[in-house]
This record gives C-alpha cells, sequence and structure tokens, in this order.
C-alpha cells in the first residue's frame, strides 16, 4: 500500500489531529478467578497509569483489552509479570493503525471528491454522512426522509433518515440507532450502508418490501454527533458526550448511561471522569433526551436497536440486573436466528445473550429504557471484531460487517412484522 502512503503525502496536512498514541499498545489480560479480578481491579484503578478500558467483562473466562499509554508500558508489564496474571499485547503499534486509517481516509476524500460518489466501503466525516443522508432522500423522495429529531450539546443537528411507505405518523416503528459511542466507527459505517440497502431494496427484495408496508424504519447514524466530530479531530478514541460539568475538568458522559433506566445503579460511575459517567440525571445529555422526546411523541414504537462495536455479540435487555426479562425465551430465540443468519455470510460468530449476563451489569442504557418503555424488541449489536483490531476496524471490513449484519437485522425486522402487538 506504499503508493496510498504517498499519494496522502501529496496531498497536504493530515485531515485529522487525532491525538498522538505514539509507542502506546492495546493489552489483553485473561482473568481465571475473582482473585486475578481484584488484582485487575486494583490495576485500572490507578489512575496515574491512565489506562483506557476498550473492552471490560465481569465474566471469566472473557478477556479484558486495556489502552496502555507508552509511559505505562514497564510498570503495567512489571505489575502483571509479578502478580502472575495471564496477557497478550493485541496491539503493538497503535499510532500505525491510525496512521494508516489517516491516510486511507484523506485518499478516499480525494476520491470522491472527483466522483462526486460516497464510497460506502470507506470512513466518513460528519458533514459527508449528513449530506449523502440528504441524498439518499433525494434519490428516493418517496421512500425516505431526513428529519432533525434536535441538536447535540455543541449544537450540531440530529439527523435521523425515516423510511416509510405509508402515511400518518402512528405507523408502527423500528429504531435504529448507532454511534452512540463516538469512536465505534464501524457502527455508524455500517447505518449508513444500512440507510442505502433500504432503499435500494425496497421493491426488489421481498423481506425489506413487506417490513416497510407495515412498519416505518427510523435510522439515527450519528447519535453522538460532537463525540464523533472529535474523534475526527482531536482524538480517535473519544467515547463520551462532550457536555461541561461544573467543577469538574473533565468532559462528557457516557450517554449509554445517561437513561431513565435504573439510573446511577450498577455498571456506571457517578465521577465525571470516568468513560462510564452516568452524568448529573438521567437525559442530561441532550442528545438522549431528543430520541427519548422523539420516541416518546411517536408513541408506536415496537423495536430499538444499539449498534456499537466491538466483540460480537447480540444482546438483549437486561443490562442493569442479573434478573431475566420477562420476555427473555422470545428475545433469545429471535436473537439466536439472527446471530445464524449473520454467520451464514461469512461465518462471523457472535455471542448471545442477556447483556448483563453475557457482558456486564450496566445501569442506564438505551435498550433497557426502551425495553421498560414497552419496546419488546430490544437489542444491542456489538459488531466486529473480537480485538484484533477493536476500535481501529480497518475500513476494508466496513462492507463485509455491514452485509452480514444486515441478515441480522432483517431477521429480527421480520419477526417484529410477524409479531405486531
Ligand atoms: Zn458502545
Amino acid at each position: 500500500m506504499k503508493w496510498i502512503l504517498f499519494f496522502g503525502a501529496l496531498i497536504g496536512p493530515s485531515i485529522c489531529g487525532r491525538g498522538k498514541f505514539f509507542g502506546d499498545q492495546v493489552f489483553r489480560i485473561n482473568v481465571r478467578n475473582g482473585d486475578e479480578i481484584s488484582k485487575l481491579n486494583e490495576l485500572v484503578k490507578s489512575d496515574n497509569l491512565k489506562l483506557n478500558i476498550w473492552k471490560s467483562s465481569c465474566s471469566l473466562g472473557h478477556p479484558v483489552d486495556v489502552l496502555v499509554p507508552a509511559v505505562s508500558l514497564q510498570p503495567v508489564e512489571f505489575f502483571l509479570k509479578s502478580q502472575g496474571l495471564d496477557y497478550s499485547v493485541t496491539i503493538e503499534d497503535l499510532q500505525a493503525l491510525l496512521d494508516k486509517e489517516d491516510e486511507e481516509m484523506q485518499y478516499n476524500q480525494e476520491q470522491e471528491r472527483s466522483s462526486n460518489n460516497f464510497n460506502y466501503g470507506a470512513y466518513h466525516s460528519l458533514e459527508a454522512i449528513y449530506q449523502e443522508m440528504d441524498s439518499i432522500a433525494g434519490d428516493f423522495p418517496h421512500l425516505a426522509s431526513r428529519v432533525k429529531i434536535g441538536h447535540s450539546f455543541e449544537d450540531r443537528p440530529m439527523y435521523v433518515l425515516k423510511f416509510s411507505t405509508g402515511k400518518g405518523s402512528q405507523r408502527p416503528a423500528i429504531w435504529l440507532n448507532a454511534g452512540i459511542h463516538s469512536r465505534e466507527w464501524i457502527s455508524q459505517a455500517t447505518a449508513m450502508w444500512t440507510a442505502r440497502k433500504i432503499v435500494s431494496d425496497y421493491g426488489k427484495d421481498p423481506a425489506i418490501t413487506s417490513i416497510l408496508k407495515k412498519m416505518d424504519i427510523f435510522l439515527l447514524p450519528v447519535a453522538n454527533p460532537d463525540g464523533y466530530v472529535h474523534t475526527h479531530t482531536e482524538n480517535r478514541l473519544w467515547r463520551k458526550t462532550r457536555s461541561l460539568h461544573p467543577g469538574s475538568p473533565c468532559i462528557g458522559v457516557d450517554p449509554n448511561r445517561n437513561w431513565n433506566a435504573s439510573f446511577a445503579g450498577r455498571g456506571a460511575s457517578g465521577n465525571p471522569c470516568s468513560e462510564v459517567y452516568h452524568g448529573p440525571h438521567a437525559n442530561s445529555e441532550v442528545e438522549v433526551k431528543s430520541v427519548v422526546d422523539f420516541i416518546q411523541k411517536h408513541g408506536n414504537f415496537k423495536c430499538f436497536i444499539d449498534l456499537h462495536s466491538y466483540s460480537q455479540l447480540l444482546m438483549y435487555p437486561y443490562a442493569y440486573t442479573a434478573k431475566e426479562a420477562p420476555d427473555a425465551d422470545e428475545l433469545d430465540e429471535v436473537a439466536r436466528r439472527a446471530a445464524k443468519a449473520l454467520a451464514s455470510l461469512s461465518g462471523t460468530q457472535y455471542r448471545v445473550g442477556s447483556t448483563a449476563t453475557t457482558v456486564y451489569q450496566a445501569s442506564g442504557s438505551s435498550v433497557d429504557w426502551a425495553y421498560d418503555n414497552g419496546i419488546k424488541y430490544a437489542f444491542t449489536f456489538e459488531l466486529r471484531d473480537t480485538g484484533h483490531y477493536g476500535f481501529l476496524l480497518p475500513a476494508d471490513q466496513i462492507i463485509p460487517t455491514a452485509e452480514e449484519t444486515w441478515l441480522g437485522l432483517k431477521t429480527i425486522m421480520e419477526h417484529v412484522r410477524d409479531h405486531l402487538y
């Protein structure tokens, strides 16, 4: 890929000052018993090491991925070795992955400028995504429209694409959410591919055609626009919103701990500097409140799906308690069929279960809020991969990821279509 490097160098300064991660690495730590979990907790709690959890887990047998800054490599390795913890390095050169992503994006931007075409196999800026949403609505005016549902903390518009073949606002509806955690770029990209897939397959694919005959689909590709812009301009690994908190130097709230579902319970933090800070009160984040208000005003949503990355999981409520949801059997059956359909394309394996029992307990999540508010078919996808690239999934995996995810999404949406309540 040397020619891309060379071309990248020709077209001027980097589009992204997305933070420097020289020498940083990602470690995968396997915990085998309760004692090792306590040791690991001790490690990640030490503020001076500035570790960043990429993937956590409370269950034995499932590893934890941690970003270790260059300055902390020695003390962390010393700790892990001296405590006898089993670990490996999954990403040896984080900066190299970021540089490659930058170069590919720059090259693609040039290509798109000259061809005037949105490349669904590339990552995009917020501006480019919003423009393409407008184009989809323009290309299919009788099927798709771009609707503003609110604005972000930094006053960026929040747009959804509404797909509808019927009149009136009370048709049963499906909510597809992506990008609530800004660094999970494969989720926004998958959502955009899905949008184009819906309009191009309507009238050709009997499944999506019949789904849209009965229901509307609302798709929010960038649920956290400020965070997304921040991942392009300042810090590629930013997760939270960008709201300010008087009295704290730290910025942002975890928007997937901010919903009114066992708010401020387990798996969330009251510390504004935490990556899982739940915020001062439920719906404190205008991005979350905009979605809540829209869904409540509409009043007829039957399905809510939230796309995240990474880990290859398909989960259903609850996240805030290990207690079984009343509809757990049905949700589990649908999720298993969806995961099977997904795997049928290229063998990508997903684990299925309730969030609390599959990964960890987390209060204030979107999907639990949806479920507790009468939206029975509530699911969370954690898209590719299982940690080889983590949040830095190469762009050449966007289309394969989106294609297989589509099969899972369709399985769920067909079930909803046939089981309207
Ligand atoms: Zn996420």
